[in-house]
This record gives C-alpha cells, structure tokens and sequence, in this order.
C-alpha cells in the first residue's frame, strides 16, 4: 500500500513502524473473512482491512473523528486477522498507534471516561478489587439479570493440597490480578500439578498486574509502569535459577511474551524486558515437554476446548492443551468455528456488551453441539464470559488433570 504519512508522524519510531506494516498490507482483504466484528456487522470499517485504512488516513493527516474511534473500539484485539493474513501484517501494532492518536485527540462521553477511569482504578489492584468483587456477590441476587450474569459465584476453596516436597527445578508463576480473586482453583491446580511434575512453582513476592488491561485502553504509562515492576520482581529470581515464567491466563501470557516489542524504546528496560519475554511460558508448553506419565490419570471426560484467542492467535499455540487433554485419556468434543472470538477480549465484553453477547452466543453454540460435560479454556477472562451464558461447567483445562 502507497503511504505518505506527514511528517510529525514520519520520523518516530512509531511512524516508522507503521509505515512498514502499511507498505506490507495490499489490502486483499482476507483477513476479514475470519474477523469476528466484520462477520457480526457486515461493514467494512469493521474489519481489519477497513481500520487499517482508517489508521492510514490519521497518519497521513486525516483529523480523528468520534467515528474512527467507534470503529477502532470495536475491534477485538483478537488477532485471527494476523493468523490469516498472508502478509505477515502485524496489524495490533497499528492499532495500538492509531488508538493512541484518537485516544489522544477525542475526548470521551463522560459515562464512557468514568467506566474506563472505574475499570483502570479496580481491575489490575486487588486490594480494590477484592472487597468490591465480595460487595457485588453479595448483592447479586437483587441485581437485573443481565448485570448479575456478570458477577460469578465464590468458588469453593482450592481443594487440591498445596504440595510440601522440595525440589530442584523451580519456575515463576504470575499470580495475576483478578485471576486469584475470581478463580483461586486455577493456580492451586497448576501448582499441585508442577509438584507431581517434579517443579516448585511459586509466585515472586512484587510482582503484580501484567499491564495489559492499562495497554489495552491506551492508558500506556501505567502499562509501562506495571511492566518495568514486574521486571525488576523477575529478574532477580531469574538469575538465581528459576527456570521460566508461567501464565495460567493466556492473556497474560500473551502480554508479558510482547513485553520486549512494548519496552523496545525504553533505554533503561528494553533488554531486560526482552529477556522476560523470552523467559516467559504459557503453562501448555511447560506441560506439554514434561513427562506426563508422572501424572495420575484423572476419569476420563467428554470435554470441549475453547481455545482463546491470546493462546491461539496472540501466542501461535495451536493444538497443545488439546493433545495434554488427550493423551491423559480425555475425550475432546468437535467445536466449530474454533477460531472465533468469544467475545470476552479483556474488559471488551464490559464496554462493548452487545457484541459480545452475540460472540459469546455464537461460540457457546459451537462448544455445546458436540455434547460435551464440561468446556475447559486457557483464560480467566473467556472463562468468566462464557460461564454466565451456560448451564455446562466451564473451568480451567488444568484444573481436570
Ligand atoms: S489480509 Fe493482510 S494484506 Fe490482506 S488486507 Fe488484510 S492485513 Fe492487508
Ligand atoms: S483483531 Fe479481531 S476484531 Fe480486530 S480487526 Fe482483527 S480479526 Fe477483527
């Protein structure tokens, strides 16, 4: 694509960026064939193809306008354009470039600012967000479906005993931020399930949010904020041997393995940042390259996969927690569509409630045909979303082996 981007934005590093990811894009369109808001919506500014045009216009000068940022809103961030696209364009760099010129640049309705504020206040603190969480449990019975459907139950107390052996080989596990309150199963389990393995997995004690939920709503200098404590938390540990770091979130995950291309022009972290990406895992590969047969087998379950968009778009992890499931004697139900968004994309299905709840109709259709007695997923925030939407227990994959 020809690209004559004014000169404010030319010489940046950013601009740069774009300029190449521009040129890369011959605008063939392929990629909104896959694109879960294209698919919903029918419009072409609601695909990838369409706001890649839009981002264009902005560099080369085109005032922002209200309904850019409604069209760059919508999008997902679910990156099946990338998976599909036969350029290789990196099209979430460009969107996080042109959601920070309209981010910049046109201000929000007051009710969208002070839900965004409420969101960026409470999410990544869980000393916040832990008492509000139990305030919204508790009133959850008075609440309108809808809102209620939001708020999921307590989970029963992690049931699986906390391990006590010793053992050589240890690895870093992100506690996360909302994870721990909304789900404290999921790190119980993989904690239970390292120890048979033959792993201490513990957390570091000033590590905290990844960032991503900041990053995601253009907040970049708390993102950044979160980054560089999490790497000074990490770093340190890393050196004196612990072999990795493990996310049980695949949004996470996807975030920390993208913190070496997020901190590249910070001069006191960009290696360092690199050198956490490098060192971070999703929890599958760790598995996956273990010996399972240490592993007792659990009964065998009809079981569908969702496999979320940061485990299988963001982090190319195609086919892994399938074939653990599998090879510990599980039986994985067919689910259409599989590359699909659910509609959960981090705080997406808050801000965009509509078109979420259309995904999320979608893809609980295709996860329900094959009958299966559970949907297992790889994420906190997707397990949450579909969750409210269906009788079947959805839970996290460790959590049956
Ligand atoms: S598939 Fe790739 S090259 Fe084609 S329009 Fe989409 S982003 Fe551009
Ligand atoms: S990230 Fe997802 S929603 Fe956004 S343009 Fe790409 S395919 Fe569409």
């Amino acid at each position: 694509m020809q690209t004559r981007l004014q000169a404010r934005y030319k010489n940046t590093p950013a601009g740069q960026r774009a300029e190449r990811l521009l040129r890369a894009c011959v605008h063939c369109g392929f990629c909104n064939a896959t694109c879960p808001t294209y698919q919903q919506l029918g419009d072409e500014l609601d695909g990838p193809r369409g706001r890649i045009y839009l981002i264009k216009q902005l560099l080369e000068g085109q005032p922002p306008t209200r309904s850019v940022q409604i069209h760059l809103d919508r999008c997902l961030t679910c990156l099946s354009c990338e998976t599909t696209c036969p350029s290789g364009v990196r099209y979430h760099s460009l969107l996080d470039i042109g959601r920070e010129i309209v981010e910049n640049a046109i201000p929000r309705p007051l009710p969208e600012r002070l839900q965004r504020r409420l969101l960026l206040a409470t999410l990544p603190e869980p000393k916040r967000f832990t008492p509000l969480l139990r305030l919204a449990r508790g009133l959850r019975p008075l609440l309108p479906k809808p809102l209620a459907q939001k708020i999921s139950p307590p989970q029963p107390a992690p049931t699986k005993p906390r391990p006590h052996r010793v053992h050589p080989r240890r690895m870093l596990l992100l506690d996360g931020c909302v994870q721990p309150t909304l789900a404290p199963n999921i790190n119980a389990a993989a904690i239970g399930v390292f120890d048979r393995l033959g792993i201490r997995l513990h957390t570091a004690p000033r590590a905290g949010c990844c960032g991503a939920l900041n990053h995601h709503l253009a907040d970049s200098d708390r993102a950044r904020r979160y980054m560089r404590a999490n790497i000074d938390a990490w770093l340190p540990e890393l050196d004196a041997g612990a072999e990795a770091i493990v996310a049980t979130a695949s949004g996470c995950g996807a975030h920390l393995k993208a913190y070496g291309e997020l901190l590249a022009d910070d001069p006191d972290y960009a290696e360092k940042a690199a050198r956490i990406a490098e060192a971070t895992h999703d929890i599958s590969e760790i598995i996956a390259q273990e010996d399972l047969d240490k592993l007792p087998r659990p009964p065998s379950r009809r079981i569908a996969f969702h496999a979320p968009c940061t485990l299988q778009h963001a982090q190319g992890l195609h086919g892994k927690v399938e074939s653990i499931l599998q090879r510990l004697g599980h039986e994985l139900t067919p689910v259409p569509d599989s590359h699909l968004c659910c509609g959960s994309a981090g705080v997406y299905s808050l801000l965009q409630p509509d078109l979420a709840h259309r995904l999320r109709d979608d893809k609980l259709r295709n996860l329900q045909s094959g009958e299966p007695e559970v949907i297992v997923t790889a994420n906190i925030g997707c397990l949450e979303h579909l969750r409210g939407g269906t009788t079947i227990p959805v839970r996290h994959w460790i959590e049956e082996i």
